[in-house]
């Protein structure tokens, strides 16, 4: 799975400047709680992070 290209928006890189580590997010996803390496952002709302199988989520997330 780390071949997976990771998406990374605007607002999340300051959010991932101001914590400093991207390892340590959990998957957002209800009942999941996997390490989420991947993050998604909308403006003036927190990133969500979310792990490989529920980072769909987030895209659904931000297309909303
Ligand atoms: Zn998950």
């Amino acid at each position: 799975m780390s071949d997976e290209p990771i998406k990374l928006a605007e607002g999340m890189m300051a959010a991932l400047r101001q914590s400093g580590r991207i390892e340590n997010h959990v998957c957002e996803f209800r009942g999941c709680g996997k390490r989420a390496p991947f993050g998604f952002a909308k403006p003036r709302q927190p990133s969500l992070w979310f792990c490989f199988e529920h980072r769909e989520h987030g895209d659904m997330d931000l297309a909303g």
